[in-house]
């Protein structure tokens, strides 16, 4: 094979990223450009309010590094009909994109490998929902010729899914709710995307993992073993609309807390667990009740605000606390995440985040709180991460 300005002994990578930078011979009637990386989206956002005031929209850039070489991706624009949304440089790419079935983020692609690009799209106040989204990505390819490394591809096109959010009830009642792994910068949830039945899904996209301070601000008080020190254990589990019963799971035992739970199978991650259809192809899981706290079945009606169980500790759950998600299909794992909602409640406060959120529930110190004063009443909008809320009655 031979190419102009190119050894004829050169690896065959070589020579595919110099068909890349030499682009076109002229035979075809269109321009042609190599593109290594490919960029696709498979689930469109659905935009939602989240409790800032602000439209969200969150998805998955899906980066596929078709090339023998590495690439470094420099920079991610998101475009609305032309228009910057959003731009990410290099140090938030490498905070979002996640190569399959890795929970570390990288910046540099290695060659042959898919990856995730994790994206939270807040729209400026007022600013109209688009109808599309494209992508704009500076690449640098580090075996390409010298001042050539560089350059940029588009791609992902994808339509914005405008299908109605749901307005649901609270889960829970009371005071001094933690929002912990919520939207949408949070990773443990949001960036949960699991190969299951031959796709991938991110189930639990928008899940929430409710905990709770006393009024001292710890999560537990006691024992750090015993599930009785933990102050969202036993709290009245709520169904959050008129709904159905699909699934009930109950019978798995309590964990003790503090511990992770080792060999917990696929079928037992949720512990006791309920799924609600909400109608319009929505399901809402709770997982992680009280064994024996199940107090609806498969086939039941329920209303809004109803007691369907207790908080507890059961399944893959290292101490008390109500998982929460909404998704478009009856299982918790191979269903896409949707977001939801809440009709109202109230913020009144801020933690200082995921590692002093995980420090407080691990050492049982008090949870470092910044409030807000007087506290916020948020309408039907979805409770972003590490936020203390009330619901009502408080
Ligand atoms: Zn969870």
């Amino acid at each position: 094979m031979k190419i102009p300005g190119i050894a004829s002994a050169v690896p065959l990578s070589l020579v595919f990223l110099a068909l890349m930078v030499l682009g076109s011979y002229g035979r075809a009637q269109v321009s042609e450009q190599m593109t290594p990386l490919l960029l696709a989206v498979q689930d469109a956002p659905v935009p939602f309010t989240g409790s800032d005031g602000r439209v969200h929209l969150v998805y998955e850039l899906e980066m596929t590094n078709f090339s023998s070489a590495e690439i470094l991706v420099e920079k991610v624009e998101v475009f609305d009909d032309g228009v910057s949304l959003q731009t990410l440089d290099t140090t938030a790419v490498a905070e979002r994109l996640q190569p399959a079935g890795m929970r570390e983020s990288v910046g540099t692609l290695a060659r042959s490998t898919r990856a995730l690009l994790f994206l939270n799209v807040v729209l400026a106040p007022g600013a109209k929902v688009p109808a599309e989204l494209s992508h704009r990505v500076a690449l640098r390819v580090s075996a390409a010729p010298a001042g050539q490394q560089e350059f940029d591809q588009s791609g992902g096109k994808t339509t914005v899914d405008r299908r109605p959010v749901a307005s649901i009830g609270p889960p829970l009642r009371g005071m001094r709710y933690i929002s912990a792994d919520s939207c949408c910068d949070a990773v443990r949830h949001t960036r949960a995307a699991l190969p299951v039945n031959g796709r991938v899904w991110v189930a639990q996209r928008y899940a929430v993992d409710w905990e709770q301070t006393d009024a001292g601000g710890h999560i537990y008080a006691g024992p750090r073993d015993k599930l009785e020190s933990y102050a969202i254990f036993g709290q009245p589990v709520l169904a959050v609309a008129n709904a159905v019963v699909v699934s009930v799971i109950d019978g798995e035992p309590e964990q003790t807390p503090g511990n992770y739970p080792t060999n917990i199978p696929l079928d037992k991650a949720d512990g006791n667990s309920i799924i609600l259809d909400l109608g319009h192809q929505r399901y809402a899981l709770y997982a992680h009740m009280q064994p024996g706290s199940l107090k609806v079945h498969r086939g039941d009606k329920v209303q809004l605000g109803q007691v369907i169980g207790l908080v507890g500790d059961t399944g893959n759950s290292v101490v008390p606390h109500l998982h929460f998600q909404v998704t478009d299909g009856p299982s918790s794992l191979s269903s896409n995440g949707l977001p939801y909602e809440i009709s109202e409640f109230q913020v009144t406060g801020a933690t200082a985040g995921t590692k002093a959120f995980d420090e407080a529930e691990s050492n049982g110190t008090p949870l470092p709180i910044t409030p807000v004063a007087p506290p916020h009443t948020v309408k039907q909008a979805m409770p972003l991460d590490q936020l203390i809320i009330s619901f009502a009655p408080h």
